[in-house]
């Protein structure tokens, strides 16, 4: 099924979440989210990418899976209505409200081996989501490490695919206070890196803070 494309608010209120957390410029986080729980990820200043991967919160060697997502919905971009998809076809979460308009998932995430190669062995030293995805890996008490990062989504982050198939990193579509909702089909581990990447347009040169809401089916 394609996705609508269409951008959609939610009506959930804020003061009726049962989380809200502001997640610091260029920081990781982690935590579960229930099944039946919606999770929204605001992009507070705008230009802001949030590399994120999903596990099983049951047996997290299921996991999502980028391909599975895209051949579901036979679209490369995810936006309201598009099923995130595990390694074994089931839904995860659903996108349920969307204001931003397109998520990337084929863009990956950056990492210090990346970034030297794209930008020079003078970024070395600089932070990256795969660094972020370790130490948030690391500091929890789930059992999963660097075997476990694979294909992530980029929420607003903005990769267009040209008519002959090329990749463009692209200045972003969002702006600040627009939000993608997703509602959890099953418990998932949910990882995130609020990308510290200063080399290329994905955050505008410029990492930002987001905010994570939860509320309760
Ligand atoms: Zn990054």
């Amino acid at each position: 099924m394609t996705p609508s494309h269409s951008l959609n608010e939610s009506r959930l209120a804020p003061e009726a979440a049962v989380m809200d957390v502001i997640v610091a410029a260029g920081e990781p986080w982690i935590g579960v989210i229930a099944e039946g729980q919606t999770l929204r990820i605001v992009d507070l200043e705008g230009n802001q990418a949030v590399d994120t991967l999903f596990y099983s919160a049951v047996d997290p060697r299921e996991r999502y899976s980028a391909s599975d997502t895209i051949r579901a919905q036979g679209n490369l971009y995810l936006t309201t209505g598009t099923v995130l998809r595990s390694t074994v076809g089931e839904p995860m979460l659903t996108i349920i409200a969307d204001t931003c308009g397109r998520h990337d998932t084929i863009g990956g995430a950056c990492s210090s081996e990346s970034n030297t190669v794209r930008y020079g062995e003078h970024t070395r030293h600089m932070h990256s989501c795969r660094d972020n995805f370790l130490l948030a890996l690391a500091k929890s008490a789930f059992a999963l490490d660097k075997r476990d990062l694979t294909s992530n989504i980029n929420f607003f982050m903005n990769v267009p695919v040209t008519p002959d198939g090329k990749l463009t990193f692209a200045d972003g579509i969002s702006a600040g206070g627009k939000y993608v909702e997703l509602r959890a089909e099953m418990d998932v581990i949910c990882l995130i890196s609020n990308c510290p990447q200063l080399n290329n347009p994905c955050n505008a040169y410029t990492p930002t803070p987001i905010r994570l809401l939860v509320w309760d089916a």
